[in-house]
């Protein structure tokens, strides 16, 4: 980019699944309707892809309607789901529940016909095909600026009105100011949390949790999977291959809503990883920590048993879901798409599809505000009543009052949830599949809600909860309600009693080096810092000094030490004692310190000249 003023009709912030999908559509509408039309995308990592981590089971449909050519195309599958497990983890024992029981009481995580994608290679995908598709329409102008991070949004003099962003490419003197007649943001909340907050568009705070995860290699002999998962390897596929497993329990025992993924990837691979809420009571939940903790359970040990660590990578998810949904989805010049509108609904685990909805149906809206001159919100607005129609939004409709079922009856996660895997430690026979070994069902089954009616006072007091839990979980249409969420970092409770369950449960038998330390975890997130990596802001050195003596008085970590995914902060000693300092090279700009900081003192920006982490392949 050069000094000269720049500007486009359309402007996407973040080269994201929902924005590169906008544009893949702005082209098909375009050359439909020989539209002349200008795009730039900027996006803040070095690669489209590199600062991308995801699951990803996604739904095949959502790829047939928007890349109706994705198998010809190659975009790349890593395998389609041919057996999920929903799980009950105890620290040494796994118990899957029935088939049949998952069916009838928790279908979302059936996910037999999904895609298992890695989505970083995805989105890579999704801008190479593009940027060719740009090639062969000649009334589209394609420019596409990876590296190149927005770091704030440009107003209009009256300030009601988005007229662009300024990219900063070293955030100094070679900063531009980018105009557009309309700016998407696909960029997860960096920028765009300001837009809810200057439109004042906020219905309900949004609530996120902390995604951790790991993709691992397996060994060329697989003959244990095999048995471990009574699946023989065929076709030169392993065994793991198209298996997707949900857990619940171990190793989140805290009271703090949370859950395990294992997907098996193609070419010999597995994926793993933890999504932890982050309103919780914990002031120290460290996700990297408890994902060493689910792996040193039996199952994954014996999964990932003589394999070699690939990669290693954070990010956030908005999981407020649709009582977290902003009043507005567009303002005067600009719309909100994908995880920067919180459209993943946690209780299916499902974010891309709505995240490619939203680009797809906002390109129709956004070409035919360009073609009349309006991009005014009132134009716009046909992009909000369309997407909240759209069947992609019916989970986030049905699932609107999932969080509300945790927060009204906390007894769940501390106290229910624990008993049950109580139940399952003592009860299930083995880690193995329990399909294939015949476990127990009934013994578990017992144990679970035998525990579950011994914390209720009475029949009918246990019986009221559970109809009560029931319908905020799986009849939404039969509550009314009207939800107040408050924001993650308001739950932390600095005299929160620290319980076990962060860590190791048992550290009985695990194979090394299958277990890795934070600061050596970041090498596998491939962080490199091109220029100066001074992209998180400090507010005041005080407050910190506040917070260390708060948590020292009670023999705790500061949560922004804990809780960071990348041993980023620290406590130094200077002359005033304890302070609050960064290893900022190390960042792998997940934003989960932001969120949790107690007192809302850190702002964590995209960083400058397309540094951070490479996540392409997690
Ligand atoms: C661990 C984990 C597991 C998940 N599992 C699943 C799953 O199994 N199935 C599923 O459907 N969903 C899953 N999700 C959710 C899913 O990944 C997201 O909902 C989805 O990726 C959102 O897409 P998006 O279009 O909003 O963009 P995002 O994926 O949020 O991408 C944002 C892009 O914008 C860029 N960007 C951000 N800020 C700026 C800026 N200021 N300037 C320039 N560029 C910027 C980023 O670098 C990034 O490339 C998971 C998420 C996580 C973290
Ligand atoms: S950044 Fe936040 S959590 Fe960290 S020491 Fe300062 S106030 Fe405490
Ligand atoms: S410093 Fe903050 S944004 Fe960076 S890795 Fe740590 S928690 Fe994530």
């Amino acid at each position: 980019m050069t000094k000269e003023r720049l500007e486009y009709d359309i402007i996407l912030v973040g080269g994201s699944p929902s924005n590169l999908t906008m544009a893949h559509r702005l082209l098909e509408l375009a050359k439909d309707k020989g539209t002349k039309l200008s795009i730039a995308i900027v996006e803040k990592s070095e690669n489209f892809g590199g600062h991308i981590v995801s699951g990803a089971v996604v739904t095949k449909s959502i790829f047939d309607k928007a890349y109706p050519n994705h198998v010809a195309d190659n975009m790349p599958v890593e395998a389609v789901c041919d057996r999920s497990y929903l799980s009950i983890m105890s620290p040494t024992k796994k118990w899957d529940l029935p088939n049949a029981i998952t069916r009838a009481a928790a279908p979302d995580f059936c996910k037999e016909g999904y895609y298992i994608l890695t989505l970083s290679l995805v989105v890579q995908w999704m801008a190479q095909t593009l940027i060719e598709k740009a090639k062969t329409i000649p009334n589209v102008i394609l420019d596409v600026f990876p590296g190149f991070p927005a770091v704030e949004a440009l107003y209009n003099d009256s300030g009601d009105t988005v007229i662009g962003v300024r990219v900063a490419r070293t955030g100094d003197d070679a900063d531009d100011n980018v105009y557009a007649k309309l700016v998407c943001f696909g960029d997860k909340g960096f920028v765009s949390k300001d837009i809810i907050k200057k439109f004042k568009l906020e219905t309900n705070p949004q609530l996120w949790s902390v995604g951790v995860k790991e993709t691992w290699k397996l060994p060329e002999n697989t003959e244990h999977l095999e048995t471990l998962l009574g699946v023989k390897a065929v076709n030169g596929k392993n065994p793991l291959e198209g298996k997707v497993w949900h857990t619940l329990g171990y190793p989140t025992l805290d009271g703090t809503l949370g859950g395990g993924f294992i997907y098996g990837l193609s070419h010999r691979r597995v994926t793993i990883g933890l999504v932890i809420s982050l309103d919780s009571k914990n002031p120290n939940i460290h996700p990297q920590k408890q994902l060493q903790e689910y792996k040193k359970h039996p199952f994954l040990q014996e999964l990932i048993k003589g394999g070699e660590l690939l990669h290693y990578g954070a990010a956030v998810l908005p999981e407020g879901g649709y009582e977290s949904l902003p009043k507005a989805f567009q303002v005067n010049g600009a719309i909100l798409l994908g995880d920067a509108l919180g459209l993943l609904d946690m209780k299916s685990l499902a974010g891309v599809d709505k995240a490619i909805e939203s680009g797809y149906i906002a390109a129709g809206v956004a070409l035919d505000a360009i073609a009349t001159g309006d991009t005014s919100a009132t134009k716009l607005s046909k992009y909000q009543s369309k997407l909240l129609e759209s069947p992609f939004m019916d989970k986030l409709k049905a699932n609107r009052y999932f969080r509300q079922a945790f927060s009204e009856n906390p007894d769940l996660l501390e106290k229910y949830i624990p008993m049950i895997v109580d139940g399952i430690e003592k009860a299930a026979p083995t880690i193995k599949q329990s399909n294939a070994m015949g476990s127990n069902p009934q013994a578990m089954l017992a144990a679970g809600f035998g525990a579950m009616t011994i914390g209720l006072s009475t029949p009918i007091k246990a019986i009221m909860a559970a109809l009560r839990t029931n319908a905020l979980l799986n009849d939404a249409k039969s509550v009314n309600l009207k939800v107040n969420y408050k924001a993650g970092y308001t739950h932390i409770d600095p005299d929160f009693g620290l319980v076990n369950a962060n860590q190791a449960a048992t550290d009985a038998n695990y194979a090394k080096p299958t277990i890795y330390s934070r600061e050596d975890a970041v090498f596998y997130a491939q962080t490199k810092y091109n220029y100066h990596p001074e992209h998180i802001d400090e507010f005041s050195a005080n407050t910190c000094l506040r917070c260390i003596k708060t948590y020292e008085a009670r023999g705790l970590d500061v949560p922004c030490v804990s809780d960071c995914t990348a041993e980023v902060h620290r406590l130094d000693i200077s002359d005033m004692g304890k302070v609050h300092a960064m290893s900022l090279e190390n960042c792998v700009q997940c934003r989960t310190c932001e969120l949790i900081c107690p007192e809302q003192n850190l702002r964590v920006n995209a960083a400058f000249a397309g540094s951070g982490p490479d996540f392409r392949g997690l």
